[in-house]
């Protein structure tokens, strides 16, 4: 709700039969056996459920069915430091 950074700095993949649960227009395929959320298959990544702004106020617009790599995030681990570092945030 405060940062988001980990939103936007990896591409958000995952098998592909769990973008059922998600809109069309949010997700991407990227191979036959994976999608990903739209948005994060970039160089500079930005998932398109995010809202907000990072580092301030945002939110998951899809929280309730957002896809399991999202589940698995946790709060200071490593990926988490360094999507932080990514966009400047202590
Ligand atoms: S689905 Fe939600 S939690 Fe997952 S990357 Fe996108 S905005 Fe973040």
């Amino acid at each position: 709700m405060s940062c988001g950074a980990c939103c936007a700095s990896f591409r958000v993949s995952f098998y592909w039969a769990e973008a059922s649960d998600l809109p069309d227009a949010l997700t991407e395929r990227v191979s036959p056996l994976y999608s990903c959320m739209a948005g994060t298959h970039s160089k500079a990544p930005r998932c398109a459920a995010l809202q907000g702004e990072i580092g301030g106020a945002v939110a998951c617009s899809v929280y309730a069915q957002r896809p399991s790599p999202c589940r698995e995030v946790v709060a200071g681990d490593a990926k988490c430091l360094a999507a932080r570092q990514r966009h400047g945030l202590p």
